[in-house]
């Protein structure tokens, strides 16, 4: 992900304009409240000097009101003016962050399940927050400020020009210093905020991950270590911000005494000027009150562009993600299925190695193929590619080699939704979300009656459960599942599948020793489950794979038996030695 050449600044700019280019209209009207107040800024230097100047002296002395009324007003005017160009602006980053939330959530969900291999999902968290909240300000404070503060030194600068353009050349000397100073310390800035920004990103990692798996860091007595882990990541982070800190500062303090320099100097100059009858004093006043606002106005145009610099090293996190698409192709102009789906399977001559350890041959000329209402059993020793091959059926990966085909159809050549709403997957350790039981449920069918819930948790042992809990259906389970028994939430998800009545079933069986109650309920709903479906099973039970009308027996990656069971315990080989080594189960289960 990092690998990719670095934009440039121009470029990141170029990128965060064209986020507000749709917002064009409100911007124009913010620009034009913006000018206004800017504009309202430089006038009271002018109505200054003129009152101060000669014969207007004396009548502003006899009669102060109009000027102060004048004044009055503008100042009303100028607060207007700030609240459209502030609400717009803010409005506009809002809309802009919004959107870019959308669309890099939408770009993340849509990727293929490799891109999940190699990004963790804390990083990814934190680009979609962190990271955006980053364009927000960019878009909305430093864009509005630096068009207002830009806007003040030129038009400031014309005007004191107008004045006296000797002095006006004086002021200026400090500019090339300035201009020098802001590109070098505004990259320094960026790369150093792309630093704090990468490893908030690598904190969020260790946040999600152990905040999420809490019992596990408390059962390991982990906390200590985390704890650490976390704390030296957030203290480099620091030190990266110390040294965008630093470089900020100087930009905004340089930036100001020089201007603060400049106005001394002119002073002093102006006083020479005045001194030799060359300049008024209302001229002088006039001239010095617009050195002010343009000193002030740089002072804040450094610090803005500072903010600016850092909010670039944010872009580039998020750009980096949303100008690389290695999206899913879940194209809908891909083949359809033909109803009713009878869900056959078959896999021919498949090679395979996961796209992060492409040395790593997992499977090898891999062949089977599952018939309408059949149950293949695969078993094997741990690593050997059982749940692979349940990968490559969903069509999760493609193979290297070889074909994998639903109904006849290649996977590469299938609409992948469609495919999955055709098979339905019982993990080990079922995914469910932070949702209310009903609504986990309805990821199997969205539109499942309360009826339709209450059968298929009867079917899969559940209901007496979901009955007995005070919100019913309605009870929220936590995050993962986490208020549920490891039985209940293998028999949700079956609830689940069962909904979702799939025409093809990928059982992984759990190894995980469940209370022979639950057991025994865990296996009445899975029977229920497979009975009549076509299904690929991951076996761990002697009392499956007795059922399975094949069983294929894998070793690294290899089909290196087939049979049913009967055929291959009579056999000497791997089936054999797993059988008496118990490694299917089978006491467990028999
Ligand atoms: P088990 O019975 O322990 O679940 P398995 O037979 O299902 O094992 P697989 O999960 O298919 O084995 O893994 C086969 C090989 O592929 C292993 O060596 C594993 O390390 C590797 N592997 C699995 N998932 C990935 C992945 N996402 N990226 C890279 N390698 C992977």
């Amino acid at each position: 992900m990092t690998n990719s050449p670095k934009p440039s600044k121009r470029t990141l700019t170029a990128k965060v304009l064209s986020l507000a280019r749709p917002h064009l209209a409100k911007l124009l009207l913010g620009t034009l409240f913006l000018g206004g107040g800017a504009g309202i800024n430089l006038l009271f230097p002018e109505l200054l000097r003129r009152a101060l100047n000669g014969a207007e002296f004396d009548r502003l002395l006899q009669d102060p009101w109009p000027l102060v009324t004048t004044l009055a007003v503008l100042v009303v005017a100028q607060g207007i003016c700030f609240y459209g160009r502030s609400f717009i602006f803010m409005v506009v980053g809002q809309a802009v962050v919004a959107k870019l939330r959308r669309d890099l959530y939408e770009n993340i969900l849509l990727r293929e399940i490799s891109f999940f291999d190699h990004n963790r999902s804390g990083d990814l968290v934190s680009r979609l927050s962190s990271d955006t909240t980053l364009v927000q300000n960019a878009v909305s404070v430093n864009l509005s400020v630096i068009l207002r503060y830009t806007l003040q030194v030129l038009v400031g600068v014309v005007l004191m020009a107008l004045i006296s353009i000797r002095l006006t050349i004086a002021i200026l000397v400090a500019l090339p210093i300035l201009i020098i100073l802001s590109a070098f310390l505004g990259k320094k800035l960026r790369k150093a905020s792309r630093k704090v920004q990468d490893e908030l990103g690598q904190a969020n990692v260790i946040a999600q991950e152990t905040i999420s798996a809490a019992r596990t860091v408390k059962a390991f007595a982990r906390e200590g270590q985390d704890i650490e882990r976390y704390g030296m990541i957030i203290n480099h982070s620091l030190q990266h911000g110390v040294v965008r800190s630093r470089a900020s500062a100087l930009l905004q303090s340089v930036a100001s005494v020089l201007m603060n320099l400049s106005i001394v100097f002119i002073m002093l100059y102006g006083i020479h000027l005045l001194n030799t009858g060359q300049l008024s004093s209302g001229d002088l006043t006039g001239f010095m009150l617009y050195g002010v606002i343009v000193a002030i106005s740089f002072a804040f145009l450094s610090g803005t562009y500072a903010e600016f610099s850092q909010a670039l090293g944010g872009v580039e996190r998020v750009f980096e993600l949303l100008d690389s698409s290695q999206h899913e192709v879940v194209d809908q102009t891909k083949r359809t299925l033909t109803l009713p789906v009878s869900g056959e399977l078959e896999f021919s001559a498949v090679k395979f190695a996961y796209p992060n350890r492409p040395e790593q041959l997992v499977l090898d000329q891999v062949s089977f193929s599952v018939r309408k209402g059949q149950r293949i059993a695969l078993v094997g020793p741990s690593g050997a590619g059982k749940s692979t091959i349940a990968q490559l059926a969903l069509g999760f990966y493609h193979p290297l080699s070889g074909s994998v085909s639903f109904d006849g159809i290649d996977l590469r050549a299938i609409n992948l939704h469609e495919l999955r709403r055709s098979v339905a997957i019982v993990a080990q350790e079922p995914e469910l979300f932070s949702m209310s039981i009903a609504e986990n449920l309805r990821l199997g069918r969205e539109k499942a009656t309360l009826e339709e819930l209450r059968k298929v948790s009867k079917q899969a042992n559940i209901l007496e459960f979901i009955d007995e809990l005070a919100n019913g259906f309605d009870t929220q389970i936590g995050e993962r599942g986490v208020t549920l028994s490891g039985g209940q939430r293998q028999r949700l998800a079956i609830a689940r599948a069962l909904l979702k009545d799939p025409a093809f079933l990928i059982l992984d069986e759990a190894t995980s020793a469940l209370d022979s109650e639950n057991e025994a309920l865990v296996q009445a709903a899975l029977n229920e489950l497979m009975k009549d479906r076509t299904t690929l099973v991951i076996a761990h039970r002697l009392s499956t794979v007795k059922s399975a009308n094949l069983v294929l027996v894998l070793e690294h990656g290899r089909v290196v038996q087939r049979g049913t069971h009967t055929e291959l315990s009579s056999q000497p080989g791997l089936y054999k030695q797993l059988v008496e080594r118990q490694e299917l189960g089978a006491l467990r289960a028999a």
